[in-house]
């Protein structure tokens, strides 16, 4: 562990955080980032040296130093951002007024600045690396259009909480032994009477720590079940009495369409609209798909892309559906004949694939080792090398929690998996497993740039119970792999933190799409996946459940289909009810469905809610053509010589 800086060194720390000078030789330490004054200064020297810059006579000089200025000072804003998330910086939970102050007063330099560089000539959007042309775009708009926006991102997290409170769920369901009949105990455990005193902790951990004895007293009397997604995604599947599926989910569903769901959303939907046609787009799909590949450019051709993925998928899908039609025979009262019911088809599915062989891997994906296995299995598949930081320079010294595990990325050799290592670093990576226990709600997980060289990986896993093991869920595994596939190309691309925002999504999320496809292969789970108790590893048949089948795929294409409709033209919010929008989003769900959607449902209470809510991020489009990102995606994507013998290895 390093040692820490100096205080009068400290105003440079924050200069050397947003300034790569080659790999970083040591871990950050976030307590050097914790003052907001010292923060504020260097801001302050940021502008300074932008306002020098228009005395400048050489004009090529001139405009190199100002938005090199205007880059660090929009630099120091973001990882001000990111630093007030990790909590490091600004105060405990919200941040405090003197650091609001501070924020507010930086962010007036930045929007003054920019203007007059933009207006100078000095600042030229799309051009110069390392600016936010987010940012840009909102300065130099005029007033009303600037307005639009603002209420845009208002809107959106209007719904953003409207969808929280629909997936908590704002009620409870009083069930019996009989109601749950066919759910295995893991799953119910936390809802009986005296699982809310270790509500908190996930099924499967209770169940290894708690010996035989504290069994039986759970199984007797009443469960209280809320009405939210986490007891959808338990009941629906595995629950064997029609009735207590149906009332969950009508309860659940009742939530979106008679709560603030429907008409949040058509307040985003509308703003939407206007912002779009202002800027010169027929509608808020067009708008944002604008810098993806050019095969889903315009929402008729993206349209046209689900409708074929849609007619691919049906030979893969008929056999499954096939399977649940001859369950659903005489299985409940809501299927007809052989036709099956909404209600029925999370758990005829379950029953038709094996889906409880899902439950049982868990016991393969202790979390400690399965980290560690996981990071060996994208190391391998990306020539790379993660090695522990020992004496890890985490806790009071230096800022961050002392749950969080620090690695160093290591280049692999230059080709052959034979030659030696080079052990050059190309960052570090500062891995969260568990979610803290005063945090109030459930954090996605992510992967964050905080500074070049240096990426956050939050997973946000419940914590289990003391002296327990935490076991991961598969689709947790396959999370962890995705989020290391951020953090992967975040370190090999080497640049600053707006380099990596503008590139378009599509390209963000391609490296890190891969190592989840990697991850859900058989022979893959059977490299990280290992018994917590006895090590040994899964059989065949619970590795090959891993696997995403053409239904998962099918589900996307419902909840995309949502969000492309209610975007495009189809739908018009500006004249739409709240009821409306909802019929709008059934039918854009039935398009890509086989089962008639059930009278209560409302889409938007399953993901398509929060794709609606996000979108993409359309920001991207001026520096995705330019010159230097394309050199970089020959460099990264194209032009890389692919390890072949490496991934043949796995
Ligand atoms: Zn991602």
């Amino acid at each position: 562990m390093a040692s820490l800086a100096q205080p009068g060194q400290r105003s440079s720390c924050w200069r050397g955080a947003i300034i790569r000078a080659g790999a970083p030789s040591k871990p950050l330490e976030l307590r050097d980032l914790s003052s907001s004054l010292l923060w504020l200064q260097a801001c302050s020297k940021a502008n300074t040296d932008f306002q020098m810059a228009s005395s400048i006579i050489s004009r090529d000089v001139a405009a190199a130093t100002a938005s090199r200025s205007i880059a660090r000072l929009m630099s120091l804003l973001r990882l001000e951002e990111v630093l007030c998330m990790l909590g490091a910086l600004g105060g405990l939970g919200s941040a405090s007024p003197y650091h609001s102050f501070c924020r507010r007063k930086a962010k007036s330099w930045l929007a003054t600045s920019l203007r007059q560089g933009m207006k100078s000539g000095l600042v030229r959007p799309g051009k110069d690396p390392g600016l936010d042309v987010k940012l840009m775009l909102r300065i130099c708009v005029e007033d009303s259009t600037a307005e639009l926006m603002e209420k845009e991102q208002l809107a959106k997290a209007h719904l953003l909480r409207a969808l929280d409170i629909g997936f908590e769920g704002s009620g409870t369901l009083s069930l019996s032994e009989s109601d749950l009949v066919g759910m295995p105990e893991e799953l119910r455990r936390d809802w009986a009477a005296a699982g809310w005193f270790t509500g908190a902790y996930s099924a499967h951990n209770q169940k290894l720590s708690e010996g035989s004895t504290g069994r039986s007293s759970l199984c007797a009397g009443k469960y209280t079940v809320p009405t939210g997604r986490d007891s959808m995604d338990r009941i629906m599947p595995y629950c064997a009495s029609a009735s207590a599926r149906q009332r969950l989910f009508e309860a659940y569903h009742q939530g979106f369409s008679a709560g603030e769901v429907n008409s949040a959303a058509l307040d985003l939907l509308r703003v939407r609209q206007s912002l779009a046609r202002r800027l010169g787009f027929r509608s808020w799909a067009a708008y944002e798909l604008r810098p993806l590949a050019a095969a889903v450019r315009e929402p008729d051709a993206a349209r046209q892309v689900l409708d074929r993925c849609w007619q691919h998928a049906q030979p893969a899908l008929a056999p499954m559906l096939q399977k649940m039609r001859q369950l659903a025979i005489g299985c409940s009262k809501h299927s007809a004949g052989d036709e099956v019911a909404h209600i029925d088809e999370a758990y005829l599915r379950a029953l038709a694939s094996r889906e409880s062989d899902h439950l049982k891997l868990a016991e393969f994906l202790p979390a400690e080792g399965a980290l560690k296995r996981m990071l060996e299995t994208v190391g391998r598949a990306s020539n790379v090398f993660f090695r522990h930081v020992p004496g890890q320079p985490t806790g009071i010294a230096t800022g961050w929690h002392s749950g969080v595990r620090v690695y160093e990325m290591l280049d692999g050799p230059p080709s052959a998996a034979g030659s030696a290592r080079q052990d050059r670093r190309l960052g570090f990576v500062y891995v969260d497993l568990y979610q803290r226990r005063w945090a109030r709600r459930q954090l996605a997980p992510g992967a964050v740039l905080i500074a070049p060289g240096h990426v956050y990986v939050g997973l946000h896993y419940q914590a289990p119970s003391y002296g327990s093991t935490k076991l991961l869920a598969p689709e947790d595994a396959i999370t962890m792999a995705h989020e290391f596939g951020h953090a992967v190309h975040m370190l090999c691309m080497g640049g600053c933190m707006q380099e990596y925002d503008d590139l378009p999504l599509d390209v963000q999320e391609l490296p890190s799409t891969f190592f989840e496809v990697l991850a859900a292969q058989s022979s893959v789970v059977e490299e990280y996946a290992r018994h917590h108790a006895s090590g040994g590893p899964p059989p065949d048949t619970l590795a090959r459940s891993v696997q995403q089948g053409p239904q998962f795929f099918a589900r996307k294409l419902r909840n995309l289909s949502v969000g492309l409709g209610l975007h495009s033209e189809e739908f018009d919010a500006g004249n739409a009810s709240p009821r409306e929008l909802q019929a709008a989003a059934v039918a854009q769900w039935q398009r890509y469905s086989p089962i008639k959607a059930h009278p209560g449902f409302s889409p938007l209470g399953e993901d398509a809610g929060m794709y609606l809510a996000l979108g993409a991020n359309q920001e991207a489009a001026k520096r995705w053509l330019s010159p230097e990102f394309a050199t970089r995606l020959r460099s990264q994507l194209l032009d890389r010589p692919f390890p072949g013998q490496r991934l043949a290895s796995l």
